[in-house]
């Protein structure tokens, strides 16, 4: 099976799968009209698995050059803040 994607970090500490700016979501959803994470979730409890780190599980972005067959290859992902909402920073145009 390949590796997916790591997220390196992301700044949405108000995200339930976020911890000290990691995400703990097994596997993300990014898209589909803007690289925004989809699986961003705000609520008054933490969740996700602590012991693993998140991945990109499929991302919907099919004009960013890391994405081959609706899946993303790239190494690993920034996730950042933009307007209140989750980004993904690594998106580059093709
Ligand atoms: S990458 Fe998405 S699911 Fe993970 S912490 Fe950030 S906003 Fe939440
Ligand atoms: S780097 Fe590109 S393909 Fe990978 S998650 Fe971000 S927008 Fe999607």
């Amino acid at each position: 099976m390949m590796n997916l994607p790591r997220i390196i970090d992301c700044s949405m500490t108000d995200c339930a799968y976020n911890t000290n700016k990691m995400c703990h979501a097994l596997a993300i959803t990014v898209g589909a009209a803007a690289p925004l994470c989809d699986t961003f979730l705000k609520l008054g409890q933490k969740g996700g698995v602590k012991e693993s780190t998140g991945s990109v599980g499929a991302c919907k972005v099919a004009s960013c050059k890391f994405n081959n067959a609706l899946e993303c290859v790239a190494d690993g992902v920034h996730v950042g803040r933009h307007a209140d909402h989750p980004e993904c920073d690594t998106f580059a145009p093709r």
